[in-house]
């Protein structure tokens, strides 16, 4: 019998998400982000389920962007941080692919690009990742326009607060004046920007996280924003312990039972992509019903309480989490975020498109 885990991903749940984030930017068309292997679920399924509404599809690796073209898929693909040297703006030329440049060290390979390709410049406006400063983009501009088979597709920014009103207020504050006059497309809004400052949705919005039903605020759910969770957890008890009062469960002892309890052991850990650092009471659905995970998380297991459950047992499904179980909360438990979870599961885990 194979390991019981599996991870499901649901599609229609991301195509369910990528139209209802659209009607948030009607104006505005949107790049569906779809990088990190579409956050986890699956560049190639993602982008399938979507190419038939996407506007474009946004993404680092131009493998993946080859793979995209290869399926057949003719919108607009985008390399989020632009050609990593000068052999990707060649291959960006023969596949009609779009990349970011945010840094005088592309715009040699650029001036050399032997077909027609469109760079989207990148203003740095306060995140201090990537991207040219205020008072460089307009030089940065004229160089461009001097190179003939460069065009520009649009001026972009990323925000490094999103959840955070005064941030995104002081980067659009930067930003914005920039663009007056320029006649140029424009390019901001991530999923909570896209959410909550409807000013910054211009011309492209590039939605990622709500895309896979994962909400981008730490003090709302993505089920309360709509959006469907696109990715199941799940793995199997495969053994069951009786404990008495004051016997511990796992390593380290870190639960102990203060009453007789039923633990169930699930075929997951962190090697599976389980945060290790979850604690006690986080939440997991077992055959649907609510309880929560006891003591440390193994390599290979995790522990459950099934006191309240008696129906359950070896072979009953424990979701980690999905539609049941927000992967925000296990995020929460675990001190990170959903997007984390996400990208980080195990290639062992067998992956399942229902
Ligand atoms: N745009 C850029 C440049 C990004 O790096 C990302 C992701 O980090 C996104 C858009 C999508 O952001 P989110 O997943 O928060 O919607």
């Amino acid at each position: 019998m194979t390991r019981p885990i599996r991870v499901e991903i649901f599609v229609d749940a991301i195509r369910h998400n990528y139209l209802f984030a659209k009607q948030k930017a009607p104006q505005s068309r949107a790049w569906a982000v779809v990088k990190a292997d579409a956050y986890g679920h699956g560049v190639r399924r993602v982008a399938a389920a979507l190419a038939d509404v996407a506007d474009g599809f946004a993404l680092l690796n131009i493998e993946d962007a080859i793979a995209l073209r290869a399926m057949g898929i003719a919108a607009p693909i985008m390399l989020l941080e632009g050609p990593f040297d000068a052999g990707e703006v060649k291959t960006m030329a023969e596949h009609r692919l779009s990349g970011a440049v945010h840094g005088v060290h592309q715009l040699p390979w650029l001036a050399a690009a032997p077909g027609p390709v469109e760079v989207w410049p990148k203003v740095n406006s306060g995140m201090n990742r990537l991207g040219f400063r205020p008072a460089e983009l307009a030089g940065v501009l004229a160089e461009l326009a001097a190179m003939p088979q460069v065009r520009i597709g649009a001026v972009m920014t990323h925000f490094a607060t999103a959840d955070d009103t005064a941030g995104v207020e002081e980067q659009w504050a930067t930003f914005e004046p920039l663009l007056r006059g320029l006649g140029l497309p424009v390019s901001a809004a991530n999923s909570a920007a896209l959410w909550d400052f409807p000013a910054t949705h211009c011309d492209w919005v590039r939605p990622g996280i709500c895309l896979y039903g994962c909400s981008p605020f730490a003090d709302r759910l993505g089920a309360e924003l709509g959006l469907k969770a696109a990715m199941r957890l799940s793995a199997d008890v495969i053994a069951v312990q009786t404990l008495a009062a004051g016997e511990a469960v796992g390593y380290g002892r870190r639960f102990i039972a203060d009453k007789p309890m039923r633990i169930g052991i699930v075929a997951c850990g962190y090697a599976d992509g389980y945060p290790r650092v979850a604690g006690n009471g986080t939440p997991v659905a077992v055959d649907g019903v609510p309880s929560g995970l006891v003591g440390r998380v193994s390599m290979d297991m995790l522990a459950v309480d099934l006191s309240d459950l008696p129906a359950a047992g070896v072979g009953s499904t424990v979701e980690l989490w999905g539609p049941n179980v927000p992967i925000e909360t296990v995020a929460a438990s675990a001190g990170t975020i959903g997007y984390e979870l996400m990208c980080a599961i195990a290639p062992r885990v067998p992956r399942v498109y229902p």
